[in-house]
């Protein structure tokens, strides 16, 4: 499928043929036993008919020599990470992540012996200072949760090869449809697949994407961790990815003009979205990414009533996950780090009048309107 354009691989890459009925899609295989005759095939190896087809897929939209998927975002990042860290180790992290990867890095490396640092800015300088001799891994996320935050793919790519350490990104946010880390140098591409890829909030999955050379360390742990997703959501995440295209830019226009919106609404205070001309990163994600994703997170007013406009939204449910066809909100402050200290979500910018919002592919003048009514009664009530 060399040489096709990206919406066509969504399509066609890695489709595997029905040579008996001739079906028009990838059949399924079920099978978790496989004749010895063949080589070694069986699910835990990631090697069944049904993985390796949507593993090229992937491969491709990243622009990878090859993927590998996993049966959780978590499963895909946990496994790459310790695929390149070892006890005596060193990695240094971007201070804003998502919160299960924090959970992992803070709670368990002590007990493997692997030492870490979280950079406490975005820009290279703020990730080399933490650089030390044993250094072996930089990983970042960008666009990050809830604020929207960019770090710059080329300037870290650069760095990590100065340095020749292993660069990471978790890409959940932009999707391969938005932002091709590769591209920029980055070494290896992490996803919940859960999210965009999958698309429809009934897919728990991730993804890696990177070179063969690095794929052979990840796939020697993988194997023994044993976090390869099942058949029948592997059949599923291929099916849904033929529509990644057209559901992501969707949203992309969506958002965008939902961030415009709310951002003259007088009930808001801030918007973070990398496409308004506001976003301090805005220049930056317009130089490396292709969109502006469906995620957003703006701040209403104090003098509103946060939990009045929750409750009176109609058509945006309040949900944690992000990234489907619908559209959903999500209070930071409540859900994803609400462990933090008052204080410590301040210091990370994370206001109790924040909001989350995942803008779906529903039509952008009944978003808007549900938006608005919300509104309206928050200001009444408060
Ligand atoms: C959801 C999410 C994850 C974790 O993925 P799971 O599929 O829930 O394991 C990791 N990173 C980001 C940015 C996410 O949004």
């Amino acid at each position: 499928m060399k040489g096709k354009q990206f919406e066509t691989h969504c399509i066609h890459e890695g489709q595997l043929e029905d040579p008996i009925y001739k079906g028009a899609i990838s059949p399924i295989y079920m099978a978790t036993a496989y004749s010895y005759e063949e080589t070694d095939r069986y699910p835990r190896y990631f090697n069944t008919p049904n993985q390796v087809g949507l593993a090229q897929k992937i491969a491709i939209l990243e622009g990878a020599e090859e993927g590998l998927i996993f049966g959780s975002g978590m499963a895909a990042i946990s496994t790459a990470l310790l695929a390149f860290l070892k006890a005596g180790d060193h990695v240094v992290l971007q201070n804003d992540l998502y919160g299960g990867t924090t959970n992992l890095v803070v709670e368990h490396f002590n007990q493997y012996g692997i030492e870490y640092s979280f950079a406490t800015g975005l820009y290279a300088a703020d990730f080399e200072i933490e650089i030390k001799e044993n250094t072996k891994v930089i990983y970042i996320e960008t666009p990050s949760n809830p604020l929207m935050k960019i770090v710059d793919l080329a300037a870290i790519a650069q760095l990590a090869k100065k340095h020749k350490l292993v660069s990471m990104i978790d890409s959940t946010f932009a999707s391969p449809v938005n932002q091709n880390p590769i591209s920029f140098g980055i070494d290896i591409v992490l996803h919940s697949a859960t999210k965009y890829l999958g698309g429809h909030s009934d897919i728990l999955a991730g993804a890696v994407a990177c070179s063969a050379v690095h794929m052979k360390k990840v796939f020697a742990v993988a194997k023994g961790l044993g976090g390869n997703l099942s058949e029948l959501s592997t059949w599923l995440l291929e099916r849904s990815i033929k529509t990644l295209s057209i559901r992501v830019r969707q949203q992309n226009e969506n958002a965008q003009a939902l961030a415009e919106y709310l951002a003259a609404h007088p009930a808001i205070d801030a918007v973070h979205y990398p496409g308004l001309e506001s976003h301090p990163d805005h220049a930056l994600a317009k130089k490396q990414m292709h969109g502006f994703t469906g995620m957003m997170s703006f701040e209403i007013n104090a003098a509103y009533n946060r939990t009045v406009f929750e409750k009176a939204l109609q058509l945006i449910q309040p949900v944690v996950s992000l990234a489907g066809v619908e559209s959903t909100i999500t209070i930071p402050a409540i859900t994803s780090h609400k462990l933090l200290t008052p204080e410590g979500r301040a210091k990370q910018g994370i206001t109790d009048q924040l909001v989350r919002f995942s803008v779906g592919i529903e039509h952008v003048e009944d978003l808007k309107n549900d938006l608005n009514q919300a509104l309206e009664k928050t200001a009444n009530e408060s």
